[in-house]
């Protein structure tokens, strides 16, 4: 798809200049309007053209594809030595809504080495089937191996749907796959749902740096894929009781599909980072004032066995690596407690921490919309009430 200015009729307003958000449009010479490079076929300039001479062109479609083929949902079960990971259970959870709303089956697609063990658990988190490969080139990801199977499956047993984790593993293995196929990816939903006109799956994400929520469809290709952020869903409560079955698949890997080489795994930032599978969370603001006031954020995390998440403000102002932030544009978080501490409550903070099942608030302004999602507020200074609780809590350990 394209979009083209047709220049005999452009009057030279300039007003797709102005509406385009990419600034990918500008005026000629003859005072003509021109799309540069820069162009992302987001479509704001045919609206805005005043005498409709921009249009969008549809590439010819030249594969005819039985869409009827394709049926079933899939998860893409990501697991770390048999430790499958959260994200996996909670789209295992939404995929088994989303199987049975279309009436089909849910499999979860199982990758790894000496992983059989666990299909039990994704049984009892939904999944109907399990379809499992298993080998030594599977002990840890790597990208040439899981793309390849993952797209042999695909071709395979064509699946409907596909889900996979938003997790740096996913976000790099789902748009790879989907290239291969030939199909579109939704990447980073924070939504699911079916469309009530097409039964089509509604993929529902942030997009223009989180200033609208976008919802997309995958009409003309199969499988419809889309990579989903932790802890958006709930991990559904497991059923033991529901039994599956396991179609194992022999891998087609060669040593030669494999372009790297593992060497070896340095653990680090499991607990002091790992937020979306995190239970206890204690977050600074800009509240905290300056970066080494967050050493009271790490100290009350650590003697509650926490993670430490940060909102955007203090990310921006550089007293926490990105990774830590929490919110729209930062991770979807789902702890047992999150304490927020000098976190006004911005929106786009809210739309990150506001599943929590406990929230606690520390905030000196009374007034702080923060006091709205919280389940317990302490109006203060975090430099007061800070060493306060973690003294507290170290007596309680002790
Ligand atoms: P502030 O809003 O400045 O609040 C600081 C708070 O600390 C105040 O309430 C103040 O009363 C309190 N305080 C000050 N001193 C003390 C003290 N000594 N003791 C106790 N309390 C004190 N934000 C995110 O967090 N995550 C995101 O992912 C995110 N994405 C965004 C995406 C977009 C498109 C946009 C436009 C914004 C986004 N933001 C995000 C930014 C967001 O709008 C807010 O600006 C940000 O969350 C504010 O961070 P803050 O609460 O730390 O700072």
């Amino acid at each position: 798809m394209a979009i083209k200015i047709i220049q005999d009729e452009c009057i030279g307003c300039s007003a797709c200049v102005a509406a385009c958000p990419f600034g990918a449009i500008t005026m000629q010479d003859d005072a003509k309007a021109f799309i540069t490079e820069a162009c992302t076929v987001c479509g704001a300039c045919v609206e805005t053209c005043p005498v409709s001479t921009i249009v969008r062109e549809e590439e010819e479609k030249t594969v005819a594809m039985d869409k009827a083929e394709y049926k079933g949902v899939w998860v893409f079960i990501e697991q770390v030595d048999g430790h499958i990971r959260g994200v996996s259970h909670e789209l295992l959870g939404e995929g088994r809504k989303l199987a049975d709303a279309m009436g089909q089956e849910l499999a979860g697609v199982l990758i790894g080495n000496h992983v059989e063990d666990v299909s039990k658990d994704l049984f009892a988190s939904g999944a109907d089937k399990v379809y499992l490969v298993e080998g030594a080139e599977y002990s840890h990801y790597n990208t040439d191996g899981f793309t390849v199977t993952l797209t042999d499956l695909i071709k395979t047993y064509k699946p409907n749907v596909i889900l996979i984790g938003a997790t740096n593993d996913g976000r790099d293995l789902g748009p790879r796959v989907a290239c291969r196929i030939g199909t579109g990816l939704t990447a980073d939903c924070t939504n699911l749902d079916i469309d009530a006109e097409t039964g089509l799956v509604a993929w529902t994400r942030p997009a223009f740096g989180g200033n609208i929520m976008a919802t997309i469809l995958c009409p003309e290709h199969r499988p419809q894929m889309g990579t989903v952020r932790p802890k958006v869903f709930k991990r559904p409560v497991p059923d033991f009781t529901r039994t599956g079955e396991i179609v194992r698949v022999a891998s087609k890997v060669k040593p030669e599909d494999i372009r790297t080489k593992f060497i070896e795994l340095l653990q680090v930032c499991i607990t002091s980072c790992n937020l979306e599978e995190a239970e206890i969370i204690v977050s600074g603001g800009r509240g905290m004032c300056k970066p080494e006031n967050f050493k009271l954020i790490e100290d009350l995390a650590e003697v509650l066995g926490g993670t430490v998440g940060a909102s955007r403000a203090a990310v921006d102002a550089g007293w926490k690596p990105a990774l830590h932030q929490v919110g729209q544009t930062g991770k979807t978080v789902g702890p047992k407690i999150y304490i927020a501490c000098g976190i006004s409550g911005a929106i786009q903070h809210l739309a990150g921490m506001s599943s929590s099942d406990s929230v606690i608030a520390i905030n000196k302004d009374a007034d702080a919309p923060i006091f709205k999602v919280a389940d317990y507020g302490i109006v203060g200074d975090v430099m007061e009430v800070l060493p306060i609780m973690i003294e507290e809590f170290k007596k309680l350990r002790q």
